[in-house]
């Protein structure tokens, strides 16, 4: 059994999950909350033990792709709710896949959602809440310094790559990746995948019946919200 890092102080809370120092300076450990908000937090409300489930299908997806050569910011689950992650310097820029058209792109290009893409779609997002996350130019991230154009490209890269993962894995357990996001860090110069990736981060539906069962249930309050979340669960472990 390894030794964990001692815990210390909490130094950020954002809306799903906290992070703590710990005795490690290259280590963090990162809590997740049940706090679920939507629409950049004008929605807020909570779905039971959604940290423990993201905590864990965030676990398995990061050894998923670990094991196909993805470096990621994953180092082991210390408990239900906790991770231990490797400290990223997060670059300010959200990477979404897409490969069915849903959520904003529906509504920004006035498209059905359901509409399948000819071949993924990668669009970046600059993080930033009193701005809402606006889309941006892969251009504008490198002109003001956010990332490195070789980064750029990494990211690009290493976004398609866990697309491709992560849509073969989910098929053949009857589900199908619609859109994600990505956030990407630097440790010791290296572009690292961070964050999480979960049904709050995901849009998956059930391939036969294409029952939603991701957060869009909590943001269009379709109901039996912990039931979808649970379910992916199930489904990933099996
Ligand atoms: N997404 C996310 N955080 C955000 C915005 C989007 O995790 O702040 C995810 C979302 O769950 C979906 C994908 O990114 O899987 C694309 O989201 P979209 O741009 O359609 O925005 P939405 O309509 O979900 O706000």
């Amino acid at each position: 059994m390894e030794t964990a890092p001692q815990k210390l102080e909490m130094f950020y809370e954002g809306k799903a999950k906290k992070l703590y120092a710990t005795s490690d300076p290259d280590l963090v450990i990162c809590y997740f909350k049940d706090d679920a908000t939507a629409f950049n937090a004008k929605k807020r409300g909570t779905i039971e033990d959604k940290g423990v489930i993201n905590n864990r299908m965030s676990e398995l997806f990061f050894r998923l792709l670990e094991g196909q050569g993805v470096k990621t910011h994953f180092v082991r689950r210390l408990n239900e709710r906790e991770m231990l992650c490797k400290r990223l310097e997060i670059i300010p820029v959200e990477t979404v896949v897409r490969n069915i058209v849903a959520g904003s792109m529906a509504k920004r290009l006035g498209l059905e959602e359901g509409r399948e893409l000819p071949s993924p779609v990668v669009e970046y997002y600059y993080k930033s809440d009193p701005l809402d996350d606006p889309l941006i130019y892969p251009e504008h991230a490198i002109m003001f310094g956010w990332a490195s154009a070789g980064e750029i490209e990494a990211i690009r890269s290493l976004a398609l790559n866990v697309n491709d993962i992560l849509r073969r894995f989910l098929d053949e357990r009857g589900i199908i990746l619609v859109d994600f996001k990505l956030e990407f860090g630097r440790h010791h110069g290296e572009v690292l995948l961070g964050d999480e990736i979960c049904p709050d981060t995901c849009r998956f539906w059930d391939k036969a019946s294409r029952r939603k069962l991701d957060k869009d249930r909590f943001r269009r309050d379709l109901g039996d919200v912990e039931e979808a979340y649970q379910e992916m669960l199930r489904r990933v472990e099996s």
